[in-house]
């Protein structure tokens, strides 16, 4: 197909790009499932040394420093040459999500203890911030951090973390102030170890199998004054700083995934003869194919001009909610459209409804589309207002 794959890069961008695509075919293959945290952990730490697990890192600390656009063309080569989206996903997750406000916010102290092995692989990165009763209202958590002599107890239960199975440091928000709200959230490091953090059994999920998930419990979990990151009380803005990167950069990994499979589609419909010639012939087929790279290709603009957005310093809400809606239901509608045209095969040949099924959770991590149209509406003048700290 020849449809633009470049979006503009610069040459070390596009060499770059064609490495983790070769490197990726090479090295990541696996069944899609999380099923054996051993070699999890060494596909994870041959995507460390090929810089994959720290690509926005400053180099001082052992990451590549690469900027928000390149990042992105990365997790979009690993999207494409990784059949195993979960896997990219958990790669994406560790880094903007966990990793990034260590880069951001923490201490020369904390940069120093955990970016190093983070970048190199050799230790692993989760988020958490989700609670049973606390999903898209993030800022009413029930997790509590009682300030003691020192530091802080941690109570309370978080779910549906990913790479909690596999992590070696939570980067946890909890509430210091009861009443919650935005200045009522801290962001703590702690490592797995830490006395009073257990984590569950992964989750069988439908999609994105690859990346393993579970509940985190802190049961008067002790974490000294230095586990900190940032100051008190702007958990809620390092958390939102996150999720630009995570509603970006993450989200370039679904179009490597949906090119992938939006190419053998159009291989399909070349080859596969039905009343004497291929079905691509037929215009209810080949419409589809163009509505299916129109999608992609929209959905594309988005992502990398909320990309440069974060690379020149102008990143606003609106461009990476735009983004990550447009991948999300572009990734789903892509995921269906590829099925209906393999016919039976569509059901069974492991590519296209692989790509629904990861397509799924991809509306609702990162806050569901639903919470940002909200957050752009709001942006725009509209809708409500976020309800005041409740007591
Ligand atoms: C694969 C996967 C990985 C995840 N990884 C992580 C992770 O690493 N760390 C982490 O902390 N969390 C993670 N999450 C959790 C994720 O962030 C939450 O699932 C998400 O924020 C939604 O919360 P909820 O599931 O409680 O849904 P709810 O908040 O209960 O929402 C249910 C439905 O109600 C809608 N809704 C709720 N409030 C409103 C409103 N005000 N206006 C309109 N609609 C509304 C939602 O859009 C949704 O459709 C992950 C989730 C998935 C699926």
């Amino acid at each position: 197909m020849n449809f633009d794959f470049d979006a503009g890069f610069d040459t070390e961008t596009r060499e770059l790009r064609d490495m983790v695509v070769r490197f990726a075919r090479r090295e990541l293959d696996s069944s899609g499932r999380f099923d054996d945290a051993e070699d999890f952990r060494r596909r994870w730490l041959l995507a460390g040394k090929q810089g994959l697990t720290g690509t926005t890192v400053p180099g001082e600390y052992g990451g590549s420093g690469l900027d928000a656009v390149s990042a992105a063309a990365t997790m979009e080569a690993l999207g494409y040459g990784c059949a195993d989206t979960g896997f990219a996903f958990s790669v994406a997750a560790h880094l903007f999500a966990a990793v990034m406000p260590i880069v951001e916010f923490g201490t020369g102290e904390q940069r120093a203890a955990w970016l190093p092995a983070l970048c190199s692989g050799e230790r692993i990165a989760a988020h958490a911030i989700t609670e049973p009763e606390a999903g898209s209202d993030a800022l009413h958590l029930r997790t509590r951090a009682r300030p003691v002599d020192d530091g802080h107890v941690l109570s309370g239960s978080k779910c549906f973390i990913t790479n909690a199975p596999v992590a070696d440091v939570f980067v946890v928000q909890a509430a210091t102030d009861p009443r919650g709200g935005f200045f009522g959230l801290t962001t703590f490091l702690v490592e797995a170890s830490t006395p009073g953090l257990t984590v569950g059994r992964p989750y069988d999920k439908v999609g994105l199998r690859g990346s393993p998930t579970a509940d985190v419990h802190f049961d008067d979990c002790y974490v000294p004054a230095g586990a900190v990151l940032g100051a008190e009380g702007s958990g809620a803005s390092i958390f939102s700083s996150s999720m630009k990167w995570e509603r970006t950069c993450l989200f370039a990994a679904y179009l490597g995934a949906m090119r992938r499979v939006l190419e053998s589609t159009v291989d399909h419909v070349r080859d596969r003869e039905q009343f004497g010639s291929p079905i691509g012939g037929f215009q209810a087929v080949s419409h589809r194919i163009v509505d299916m790279l129109g999608r992609y290709e929209g959905a594309r603009l988005l992502l990398y001009r909320a990309a440069r957005s974060l690379s020149d310093g102008t990143a606003d809400e609106v461009g990476s909610a735009l983004a990550k809606i447009a991948v999300s239901e572009a990734a789903v509608q892509l995921g269906l459209d590829a099925v209906q045209l393999r016919g039976g095969l569509g059901i069974m040949d492991g590519e296209a409804e692989t790509l629904l099924r990861d397509a799924l959770p991809a509306r609702i991590f990162s806050g569901t589309n639903e919470i940002q149209k909200n957050n752009v509406a709001r942006a725009l003048g509209l809708g409500r207002r976020r309800p005041a700290a409740r007591r």
